[in-house]
């Protein structure tokens, strides 16, 4: 049976300021790599892709109700503002309202060209759409609030980047893809009624709550406060935090050069164009302020007493760091077992933290290790681990379930950056087993899963990953 989805679009309404008419442009000669069944049921999807949904998937047809745009929007990279992005290689297929009542995107990444492609070529190759699906499902399966992967598809046709590698897109499902970045470009070009018609779309779709901009930027700046000590309990590294990358429905969004890290570094950082460390696994928690102050300055336009909203906004920004230190404590103290932590825990983590950096011990496995009573092993200094034990082990009698609490925040699996690798090299070969197996395990990330125990182990010295790309 054909795939029918049930398109009901409400971006492609809003003025012609906000977007190009795009069609997805035609590739040689698609094939399905992956679709996720459970997502689409989700969405309200029904059938399985015929081949002829497995070209409206790849950009050679359109499915019925879509109506194809590409997405204006401005955005600081690495700090520098560009007054315009845009969706210069996906196309907003357009909108399903999910059998939660949730209105969900779906867009094709890598889709070809479109106004906003400046010198880029549109396209993707296998390696980011492959790294995309595996990792924004797992983050989906370990809690965090994400994009999702509908589908991937190859597309029978080579891009050009160091050398001539295979196409491929991505189907992609966000609760929107409206950005930081889409409120500056309407701020930027002095454009209010843009701004405020973008505002009334945002709070209706996200915040119906919000009665005023003073009250879209706390919703946000909760979920954001919410989203990036979730990320770093898993030891995630975004690695490109650009305005434009950041989501005002707070879903985690383009996972470009991101990397989990193996040996504890609080300094990590694997992306090829973070040459400074702006994008540094801690320095997340200050640049996701950062980025909020952005939308303030943007949502200013909006209110009618400028000095008082400048103020109102500042105290809002202000108030930013403690949220994110509050919630990392509960999400790190949940890691070794506290449920409801008191501000005095924050050193039983902190030294934690300082012994893993110190001897580069495994995030994963370490934390994962606390419950089974072996953590020890992950450390070459193991006198201040047995201090650090002590300490730990006084303050756990005081809690009533804390191996059910470690449990719940330690995974088994995370992926792994030389697996990504490792899965994309054999898709090149044609051989997507790993990438199918890796999405399987990391479907229940939190399950002992024996027959898959080698999925957990760290890299080998020659297997280590230094750098990512996207
Ligand atoms: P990103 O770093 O993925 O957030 O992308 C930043 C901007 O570059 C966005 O406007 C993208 O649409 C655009 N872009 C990235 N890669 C390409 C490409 N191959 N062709 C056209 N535009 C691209
Ligand atoms: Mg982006
Ligand atoms: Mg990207």
């Amino acid at each position: 049976m054909t795939m029918h989805i049930p398109f009901d679009n409400s971006y492609a309404r809003l003025p012609e300021a906000f977007f190009s008419r795009q069609a997805p442009m035609p590739v040689a000669k698609p094939s399905l790599i992956a679709f996720n069944e459970d997502l689409a049921k989700e969405l309200g999807i029904t059938g399985h892709p015929t081949s002829d949904d497995i070209a409206a998937l790849a950009g050679n047809a359109l499915p019925e109700g879509a109506e194809p745009i590409a997405q204006l929007y401005a955005g600081h990279q690495f700090g520098q503002f560009n007054p315009q992005l845009g969706d210069g290689r996906a196309v907003l297929l357009g909108e399903v309202v999910d059998t939660h009542g949730v209105r969900r995107d779906i867009q094709l990444k890598g889709s070809g060209q479109t106004p906003y492609s400046r010198r880029g070529d549109g396209r993707a190759w296998l390696g980011p759409v492959l790294r995309e699906y595996v990792v924004s499902e797992a983050m989906h399966a370990l809690g965090v609030p994400t994009t999702r992967a509908l589908a991937a598809t190859r597309t029978g046709q080579d891009v050009i980047r160091e050398r001539p590698m295979p196409g491929a897109v991505l189907t992609r499902v966000a609760q929107s893809h409206i950005r930081v970045g889409t409120f500056q470009i309407f701020a930027a070009r002095r454009d209010v009624q843009s701004l405020q018609t973008l505002f009334d779309y945002t709070v209706a779709r996200h915040y119906p709550a919000a009665k005023d901009p003073g009250d879209l930027l706390q919703m946000v700046i909760d979920r954001q406060a919410a989203l990036i000590p979730h990320w770093m309990s898993f030891g995630f590294i975004h690695g490109v935090m650009n305005t434009d990358n950041c989501t005002l429905s707070g879903e985690t969004i383009d996972y470009g050069p991101c990397a989990f890290l193996d040996g504890f570094d609080a300094h990590g950082r694997y992306s090829s164009i973070d040459h400074h460390g702006r994008y540094a696994y801690s320095a997340q928690a200050d640049i996701i302020v950062w980025n909020i102050a952005q939308l303030a300055t943007s949502l200013v336009l909006l209110t009618p007493d400028t000095d008082a909203a400048i103020e109102q906004f500042t105290s809002q920004i202000n108030a930013m760091p403690e949220l994110i230190r509050n919630n990392w404590l509960t999400r790190f103290a949940a890691k070794i077992g506290i449920a409801a932590p008191k501000p005095e825990d924050e050193a039983l983590v902190s030294d934690l933290l300082k012994l893993m950096h110190q001897d580069r011990a495994d995030f994963t496995n370490t934390f994962r290790a606390l419950t089974a009573g072996s953590a020890r092993e992950e450390f070459s200094d193991q006198a201040g681990y047995d201090a650090w034990h002590m300490r730990w082990q006084t303050r756990l009698s005081n809690e009533t379930a804390p191996t059910k609490v470690m449990t719940r925040a330690n995974p088994a699996f995370i992926p792994r950056n030389h697996q990504i690798e490792e899965m994309i090299a054999a898709a090149v070969e044609g051989d997507d087993s790993l990438f199918h197996r890796l999405n399987k395990v990391l479907a229940t990330p939190f399950d002992e899963q024996p027959a898959h125990s080698d999925l957990q182990s760290p890299p080998r010295p020659e297997e280590e990953v230094k750098a990512t790309f996207c």
